[in-house]
């Protein structure tokens, strides 16, 4: 980006030099509308998704036993948090009005992240359409049958490929793996050694980039469209990942329900997503404002290194401006999340989707990691800390959010809702080192 265009961008944003300069800022979306619709995406596709996961159930069940007990379903539990809200509270001077609850994607079966939701998805549905096209599976069959020797051969002529910050990786190779496929992952700098280890153990192969996440999307991109048996599963723009991701946000509902939360005017919800590329909360957040409306108010939060959807978003730029164009290095060791360009599918769904976006301080991942440690012996990877800086920000930014949307009468009555999305596969010695630099930071 041009120096000038730079300037101009500065002049017209005020909150971009912030931004430029790591300030933790809460950024409001001006855009968003009641009841805001797009053309690029469709709530029947999120069907479509629902109904592939169930066609799978009775395979997963067979190649994942810890799936028995929710009958195949790959879903994550919602729980209250009292005792780190107490714990925030304390440490921020603030009051927190109505419940905190947090959303354990952090412990999704298969691939502990919320990369088991889209990434598993998108692997499942074309290994659907590649055992249909070739006459071997119809669609009323029991697809246990995918388990058996005879398709796993039949898998091993075919290649995925992904590129990823790591999680996505580790989903794509556990599922992709388990079917019998070829599987490459692109990694970038910042994946973690033991995430490609898991995956090498796997019988994946692992590349490796000096670079970030953009570049080692965009080699595996390449390298796949050299070869008609491979499918890449395309992070920055791929609708079936969009999709899988979606399908968690009828199922909240229904887990809200169980505990006696209906959501209405006098009732919000406030939902905080840590967000990358996009994907992830964006398929989340369009399924939550297609159920709930006007009444789920919706915030990514990303790091201050790479604040790319905040960004995008913000100029209207989506993918034409990056976090390295402001002076960022988009260096964080929230490693799901150091993304330096948004996906600009997601962006411009989410342009009137979404209320807003924030971003957090590594040194802030870290105190929270360590109080969801002491408060609720929960272990969250970095990345799966942001989301519980969104009443904080709410709170603490002079933010007129809550006065704006009519909402001051109501918070005592509001959910509000931490995305927790990753952490259970993480490695003891991992965890342990993460702990110290929480105590050491602190
Ligand atoms: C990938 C990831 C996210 C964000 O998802 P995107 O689709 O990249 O926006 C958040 N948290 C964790 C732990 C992740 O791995």
């Amino acid at each position: 980006m041009k120096n000038e265009r730079k300037c101009e961008l500065f002049q017209q944003y005020p909150q971009l030099k912030e931004i430029a300069n790591k300030g933790t800022v809460l950024w409001e979306n001006t855009n968003w509308m009641e009841n805001p619709e797009t053309r690029l995406f469709t709530m029947a596709e999120v069907e479509d998704a629902e109904n592939t996961l169930q066609r799978f159930s009775s395979y997963l069940k067979v190649a994942f036993p810890e799936l028995v007990e929710s009958d195949g379903l790959i879903e994550s539990t919602i729980q209250e948090i009292p005792a780190m809200k107490k714990a925030l509270e304390q440490k921020y001077g603030v009051s927190i009005p109505g419940h905190l609850l947090l959303k354990c994607d952090h412990a999704l079966p298969i691939s502990g992240s919320i990369k088991a939701r889209g990434g598993i998805y998108e692997v499942l549905k074309h290994a659907e359409r590649l055992a249909m096209a070739s006459g071997r599976l119809k669609v009323e069959d029991d697809y246990a049958l995918l388990a058996t020797e005879a398709f796993q051969s039949f898998f091993q002529q075919y290649t995925i490929a992904v590129g990823s910050t790591g999680n996505l990786g580790l989903s794509i190779g556990i599922m992709g793996k388990k079917l019998g496929f070829n599987v490459v992952v692109h990694m970038s700098s910042d994946a973690k050694e033991w995430k490609k280890a898991l995956l090498r153990e796997k019988g994946a192969t692992v590349i490796e980039y000096e670079a970030d996440y953009s570049v080692a999307v965009e080699q595996g991109r390449q390298e796949a469209e050299q070869d008609p048996m491979c499918h890449f599963i395309d992070d920055e723009n791929s609708k079936d990942l969009f999709a899988g991701y979606a399908v968690a946000a009828k199922r909240l509902k229904d887990q809200l329900e169980k505990t006696n939360i209906t959501i209405h005017e006098e009732q919000p919800l406030f939902v905080y997503l840590p967000c990358g590329v996009g994907g992830g909360p964006g398929g989340v957040a369009y399924g939550l404002r297609e159920i709930f409306g006007e009444h789920v108010h919706i915030f990514f939060a990303e790091p201050v290194a790479s604040p790319c959807m905040t960004i995008g978003l913000m100029t209207g730029l989506h993918d034409a401006i990056s976090v390295e164009d402001i002076g960022l290095d988009n260096k964080t060791e929230a490693d799901g999340l150091a993304v330096g360009r948004a996906s600009k599918f997601v962006g411009k769904v989410m342009e009137t989707y979404i209320s807003g976006c924030y971003t957090v301080s590594d040194q802030e991942l870290f105190t929270s990691l360590g109080l969801a440690m002491d408060s609720e012996a929960l272990f969250l990877e970095p990345s799966a800390n942001a989301g519980m800086f969104g009443a904080i920000r709410l709170l603490q930014k002079d933010s007129s959010y809550f006065e704006k949307h009519n909402l001051v009468s109501h918070l005592s009555q509001a959910t509000h809702l931490v995305w927790a999305t990753g952490g259970s596969m993480v490695p003891a010695t991992m965890r342990a080192a993460y702990l110290a630099k929480s105590r050491e930071l602190d």
